[in-house]
């Protein structure tokens, strides 16, 4: 089978070099801003501050009305001395 090999004439090679590098700074600062936020916020937590571990934790709240309970953790402190397993 015979590659399809094509050059695109049109292709500003600096151009598209300079997307490459702008694109790269961008996941770049969202990589480390998200292994900052993971110092300190649970993994367990989820987007609605509800908890999804199964097992139990201090920091955890339960009400009637929800199958997860509230997450009480303050994202400030380090959340494993509250984890009870
Ligand atoms: S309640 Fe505990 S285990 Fe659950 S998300 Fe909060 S800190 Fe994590």
């Amino acid at each position: 089978m015979r590659k399809n090999k094509t050059r695109n004439q049109n292709l500003d090679v600096e151009k598209a070099k300079s997307s490459l590098n702008k694109i790269y700074q961008i996941f770049q600062d969202i990589s480390f801003n998200a292994d900052e936020i993971n110092k300190s916020r649970c993994p367990y937590k989820n987007a609605k501050s509800r908890c999804t571990a199964k097992f139990d934790c201090k920091n955890q709240y339960f009400t009637n009305d929800e199958e997860l309970a509230v997450c009480t953790g303050s994202d400030k402190l380090d959340y494993r001395s509250a984890w009870e397993i």
